[in-house]
């Protein structure tokens, strides 16, 4: 068995406000705070997968104003994206979106994995994107996709994460 630690690179994108920071909280103390700082870092977690140690390192972008870019430097460092929106924002859905346009239009991100989240379920009254379009776009662009509450649960965003973790590795396996 290979007993190196394996680095894996996941970057976070999407409108400002749609639980990034909170799904990445999540993701490493379980917990939900409810209230965020603007706060730009990377964090790591190491998980065992098949036995394998993984670091995972997360960079939760702060997408500045309403430009939704992200840097090339973002993109060189990353393995695989997580794209978030909002459920009660069609237009952090369309940030998604346009987001995905642009790293499947770079040259080495083309074939990234992505996975596209939608998070605040627990909002269901005030929801203005349906679960069909986001699995819609997930389908058309070969994402992976989840509904999730960072505000609820950790299980679903511990699954989002692991998803994207295996497919990373599957990228691999194939190079
Ligand atoms: P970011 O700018 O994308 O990093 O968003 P934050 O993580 O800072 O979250 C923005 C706001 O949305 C905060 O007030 C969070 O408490 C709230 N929030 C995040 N996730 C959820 C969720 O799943 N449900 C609800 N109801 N609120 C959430």
């Amino acid at each position: 068995a290979n007993q190196q630690r394996v680095e894996t690179n996941i970057l976070l994108l999407g409108a400002h406000s749609v639980g990034k920071t909170a799904l990445t909280v999540r993701f490493l103390t379980r917990r939900f705070i409810g209230e965020y700082g603007d706060i730009e870092s990377i964090y790591s977690r190491v998980d065992r997968v098949d036995g394998q140690e993984i670091c995972i390192n997360i960079w939760d972008s702060q997408a500045g104003g309403k430009s939704c870019s992200f840097s090339d430097k973002q993109l060189q460092w990353a393995d695989g994206m997580v794209l978030v929106y909002d459920i009660c924002d069609r237009a952090s859905f369309e940030v998604v979106r346009q987001q995905l346009q642009l790293i499947r239009r770079s040259r080495k991100m083309s074939m990234a994995p992505v996975v596209i989240v939608g998070n605040k379920r627990d909002l269901q009254h005030r929801r203005s994107v349906s679960g069909e379009e986001g699995h819609l776009l997930a389908m058309t662009e070969r994402c992976g996709f989840f509904e999730v509450s960072a505000a609820e649960t950790y299980h679903g965003v511990l699954l989002v994460f692991h998803r994207l973790v295996d497919l990373v590795r599957e990228t691999r396996a194939l190079r």
